[in-house]
């Protein structure tokens, strides 16, 4: 953090006006804040960290940055079927930021206070020698024992993924891993999937009662739906035609059947996939109707085999797919660009 700025007047400033509407959150004037559950709920707590040059390149917008940190956070409470409410937030910060730089990064937060109705909790502020980090704790609510677990699965059920899989890791790819994307139009919509994360959440909570386990597609499809599969003793065979891709995904893949195959385990979608019985299909295609997001049956659970994969990619002609580690991030090495 750039000398000159006091922390406490960096809070009153920035950050303050963040907190509006949490009760709890006493105006950022105390050493702690409180949180209560509505009567019949429960609170659900996730957390998660980004660093600069890890988690996102260094050269990331200030705004892009504070939408990063709480999308990746509203994704996970989502994927758990409960609905944020607010979060506390801690920053590392470097000497390179300067008031422009938390201005930008405050009004990026504030327009995603809008969009998804979180507010400020409270946090904590301090300098550091080495990259730019934070993180983000977010409470969300729920009505009590309903949270969608990752360890409930059945042996027979059908898996389903949100919207499309594998833009964000193109997207990566166009930013720093020099895979080129002629098309402009194309370009910007894969880069963008990649800086503003989509979080469900208004299917999470809409899945309570209906999907058996979930997960949100942080890690890569196939990762993601390894660690249900993996909580919940089953293993899963889906299909590599079925899982939807977008257009612009669709036109970069066509002749380039490695890469399509790497949309499998391409990290930072922010989609949820899920398990659900198959009495539940018609239910799934109206939730989708309902809250206009795209539901997509990609395959089935069944029982463990000993030594068999968590996961079984297949192709159209039925044959085993390989996919190699699950969650690697192809262009993940490069990100610090
Ligand atoms: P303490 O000395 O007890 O750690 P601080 O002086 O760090 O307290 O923080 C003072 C107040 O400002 C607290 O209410 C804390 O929650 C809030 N705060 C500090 N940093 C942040 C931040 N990055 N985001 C939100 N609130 C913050
Ligand atoms: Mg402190």
């Amino acid at each position: 953090m750039a000398r000159g700025i006091d922390e406490f007047d960096l809070i009153r400033r920035y950050f303050e006006p963040l907190s509006n509407g949490e009760p709890g959150a006493l105006g950022l004037r105390d050493d702690a804040a409180w949180l209560r559950p509505d009567p019949g709920t429960e609170i659900i707590v996730s957390a998660d960290a980004i660093v600069a040059g890890v988690h996102f390149p260094t050269s990331t917008m200030p705004g892009d940055v504070a939408r990063r940190a709480l999308r990746v956070n509203l994704s996970d409470i989502a994927a758990k079927g409960a609905q944020a409410r607010c979060y506390t937030l801690t920053l590392q910060l470097p000497d390179t930021v300067d008031e422009e730089w938390l201005a930008a990064f405050a009004a990026g937060l504030a327009g995603d206070h809008e969009t998804y109705g979180v507010s400020l909790l409270g946090g904590d502020t301090t300098r550091t020698s080495g990259p730019l980090s934070l993180s983000i704790n977010i409470f969300g609510q729920i009505a009590e024992n309903s949270m969608i677990k990752r360890s409930s699965a059945g042996a027979e059920d059908d898996v389903y993924v949100s919207g499309t899989i594998g833009d964000a890791c193109l997207g990566l790819g166009s930013i720093v891993g020099g895979l080129a994307v002629d098309d402009a139009a194309d370009r910007a919509f894969l880069e963008g999937r990649f800086w503003r994360p989509d979080p469900r959440v208004s299917l999470g909570p809409a899945l309570v009662g209906v999907a058996t386990a979930s997960a949100d597609v942080s890690d890569g499809l196939v990762a993601d739906l390894g660690h249900i599969c993996a909580a919940s003793d089953v293993v899963a065979e889906i299909h590599q035609h079925l899982v939807p891709i977008s257009d612009a995904a669709r036109r970069l893949v066509t002749d380039n059947q490695p890469l399509r195959t790497n949309l499998m385990t391409g990290g930072d979608d922010y989609e949820i996939v899920f398990t659900a019985p198959v009495s539940a299909r018609e239910t799934i295609v109206s939730i989708a109707s309902q809250i206009g997001v795209s539901i997509t049956r990609i395959g089935c659970t069944i029982p463990v085999t000993s030594g068999a994969t968590a996961v079984t990619v297949h192709d159209e002609a039925g044959d085993i797919v390989e996919v190699g580690v699950g969650g690697y991030r192809h262009f993940g090495e490069h990100v610090a660009g």
